[in-house]
């Protein structure tokens, strides 16, 4: 295989639970899952009907096109269908995107801790990544607009960003826009975009009109629960959007996926009830934070890093403390944060015995 494949570190996924069942000895049912974001209430019930009334479509092979999902995000978003990209989970935007505006060779701004699949799928394409230092754990706009280079096709941004948790204030983001030359293209990931206050939203897909070189990505698999089915979807102008389009396997988004996400868009009540569940659980984990005496970087979105040790074995070693006890978190020594480990956020029992497992584990 070529060299720029074989350089790649492969994605580390959350262990699942029947493998940690397995390795620990363990009932699956005691395992509790805090490693992937996912949301703790899992699929909707108005997606679980939408689904099983798709069940008998089958035989048929997708909406190539979505119509019916985009018509619904269309109409959300105040942008025609031709603006909208779908996506197999919005993983699949990023690399699209990649695929679709740089070739190998060119180069590809994103920043230190930032998602891990904006270096694979720039990795993926032969490109060049340009890793920026972060500033406070988070984006450091400035020195990112900075290290854009002549080769410079794409720059992702992820905010709030995975894995620590940081928000950049729309203003910061808009400057940004302005700086960026227009041949660059840039991918703003908002994955975790409706965890944010109402206060700190900002419809950024409104931008994409007088950007015409931004692309807003977002998923179903956070608050709208749909991890397991591979949803998402970008917005942008019709020029990036046919590049996209032209890149994307035709059926990437299959039927159930397409159903449940046009069910839980209309779901007001499951994201209300997740919003409130996950600001609650925030200060359930920061408060024993706190009181452990444990440094974290403070979150806006669903999961938080916290130090669990200054040396850099201890990532690991809690994990392990933890996995014993039945508790699956995420250590991010791959990110270059051995010393931290990033819980998500779940129900209040499960973040409970989260916290129980964590104190024995630093005991
Ligand atoms: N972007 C960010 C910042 C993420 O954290 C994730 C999920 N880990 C994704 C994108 C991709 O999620 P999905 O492919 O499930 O939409």
């Amino acid at each position: 295989g070529p060299e720029y494949v074989r350089a790649i570190a492969p994605y580390q996924a959350g262990k699942p639970i029947a493998e940690v069942a397995r390795e620990f000895g363990l009932d699956e049912a005691s395992i509790v899952k805090l490693a992937s974001n996912e949301n703790p209430f899992g699929v909707p019930e108005s997606s679980k009907q939408a689904m099983a009334a798709t069940l008998s479509e089958l035989g048929r092979y997708p909406d190539a096109n979505g119509f019916a999902l985009k018509a619904v995000l269309s109409k959300r978003y105040g942008v025609s269908p031709d603006w909208i990209t779908l996506g197999n989970g919005s993983n699949d935007i990023l690399e699209i995107a990649a695929h679709a505006f740089v070739q190998g060779g060119q180069s590809v701004v994103y920043s230190q801790y930032s998602f891990a699949v904006y270096a694979l799928a720039t990795q993926g394409v032969g490109a060049r990544p340009i890793v920026v230092p972060a500033k406070a754990y988070g984006h450091d706009l400035d020195a990112m607009a900075a290290s854009i280079e002549d080769d410079t096709r794409l720059i992702y941004i992820a905010n709030p960003n995975n894995p620590t948790g940081t928000f950049i204030a729309p203003s910061e983001i808009e400057a940004f826009l302005k700086r960026v030359p227009a041949h660059v293209v840039v991918v703003l990931d908002e994955a975790y975009n409706e965890y944010l206050a109402p206060e700190q939203q900002f419809e950024s897909s409104q931008w994409v009109r007088t950007y015409p070189n931004l692309l807003v990505s977002r998923t179903f698999s956070k608050a709208y629960g749909l991890a397991g089915l591979r949803v998402g979807f970008a917005i942008a102008q019709p020029a990036l959007t046919d590049l996209m389009n032209r890149i994307r396997q035709p059926f990437n988004v299959n039927s159930l996926a397409q159903a449940a996400a046009i069910a839980a868009l209309g779901d007001k009540d499951f994201l209300a009830q997740g919003a409130a569940n996950n600001a609650a659980g925030y200060r359930q984990f920061v408060e024993a934070f706190a009181e452990l005496g444990l440094e974290y970087v403070p979150s806006f979105g669903n999961f938080v890093l916290v130090r669990v040790g200054m040396d850099d074995s201890a990532g690991a070693r809690i994990n392990l403390a933890l996995l014993k006890q039945g508790v699956i978190v995420r250590p991010v020594g791959n990110y270059g944060l051995p010393q931290w480990l990033r819980i998500s956020i779940g129900l209040p029992r499960e973040n409970a015995l989260f916290l129980a497992a964590l104190r024995k584990a630093l005991a």
